[in-house]
């Protein structure tokens, strides 16, 4: 088992299996973005095997994002083998974070992987505003990946970065939308997290204020959901959907963390906001069996920092970390 120095047990990994994405989101990256040289990435067997270590060391829930996931090729053969650990009863939930792009082409394969959620995020439902977000995407191609996943069967959650000026008027048709689909949706403040071509501090929103100004609208409900996330969910008695908001600005919930992240070379992060790292590529490269990577993954977990101190004003406009979403897996 994995229990950290504040007691809390790592039960959840996300895993980025490639920096690389479709989309330049604008909170989320610089449209001239260098990526990793593909040598550098762990291959799918390696990121398997990785994966199954956690996995023997007590993770339940498996979650692969990236950049974007259903980029890297022949990702699906990855699903497909971590699916054994669902069928031993090992891993309850094998799940990703997706921008939806490739998803009509992939929802029906995903749900035969035994993957039963997936979270899709989409920041807009007006296609013109969807591409200044995005600046490569496809709103077509989004949508209908949607549909695709609804039609297969998955449980969809939306999540929505909420950005001044940008999409603060759509919150009330998103969850009307999310309603009326039978989605989730998760508000996301924007963290300051990699240099991006603007200012933050020009698209940082409290969720704090947002939710005051829901509550005219909409009567909600907190739930006591918990996914030991930094998420609280409260439910929309109009819609009868959940809404969740995750709020590392104004409010952290850092002391329930259970998980931690690992990029597509093997560097594992203990915490979102914080630089401390550990190597899981050298050990997992440098011999077949399992003892050395499950030490080094235990030697990081006793490192697991107590959590994230983000601030986005005028005086601390630089990101808390160097890395983007992208490269540590949102
Ligand atoms: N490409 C996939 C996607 O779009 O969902 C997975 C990776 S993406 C980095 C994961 C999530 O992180 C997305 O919901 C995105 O909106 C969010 N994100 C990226 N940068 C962020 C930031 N600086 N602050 C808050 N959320 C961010």
């Amino acid at each position: 088992m994995m229990i950290d120095p504040f007691g809390r047990t790592i039960s959840y990994v996300r895993v980025s299996v490639t920096d690389r994405c479709d989309f330049r989101c604008v909170y989320c990256m610089a449209e001239n973005m260098t990526f990793l040289p593909k040598k550098d990435l762990l291959s799918l067997e390696e990121l398997d095997r990785l994966c199954s270590a956690f996995i023997d060391l007590g993770v339940k829930k498996l979650r692969l994002t990236g950049g974007e996931p259903l980029v890297r090729r022949n990702i699906m053969s990855l699903f497909q083998s971590l699916s054994r650990h669902l069928d031993a009863g090992s891993l309850e939930e094998l799940s990703l974070t997706t921008n939806g792009s490739q998803l009509q082409r992939y929802a029906e394969e995903l749900r035969k992987c035994g993957v039963r959620r997936v979270n899709v995020s989409l920041d807009t439902l007006d296609p013109t505003r969807f591409r200044g977000i995005t600046r490569w995407g496809r709103y077509e191609a989004v949508m209908e990946g949607i549909a695709a996943a609804k039609a297969a069967g998955l449980h969809v959650k939306i999540n929505m970065v909420a950005l001044k000026g940008v999409n603060e008027d759509e919150f009330d048709r998103m969850i009307a939308w999310c309603g009326a689909e039978g989605f989730d949706l998760t508000l996301i403040e924007t963290m300051p997290l990699g240099d991006i071509d603007g200012d933050r501090t020009d698209q940082y929103l409290p969720l704090s204020m947002v939710r005051a100004r829901l509550g005219a609208r909409w009567t909600m409900t907190d739930l006591p959901d918990r996914t030991g996330g930094p998420a609280r969910y409260v439910r929309v008695q109009e819609t009868g959907g959940r809404l969740g908001f995750i709020t590392p600005l104004t409010h952290n919930f850092c002391e329930s963390c259970n998980r931690v992240r690992v990029t597509c070379t093997g560097k594992m992060y203990m915490c979102l906001g914080q630089e401390d790292e550990a190597d899981l590529c050298t050990p997992l490269r440098a011999s077949e069996g399992d003892e050395l990577i499950r030490q080094a993954i235990l030697d990081g977990i006793s490192r697991k920092p107590e959590g994230h101190d983000f601030v986005i004003d005028r005086r601390h406009n630089r990101p808390a970390v160097k890395r983007h979403m992208s490269v540590t897996g949102g």
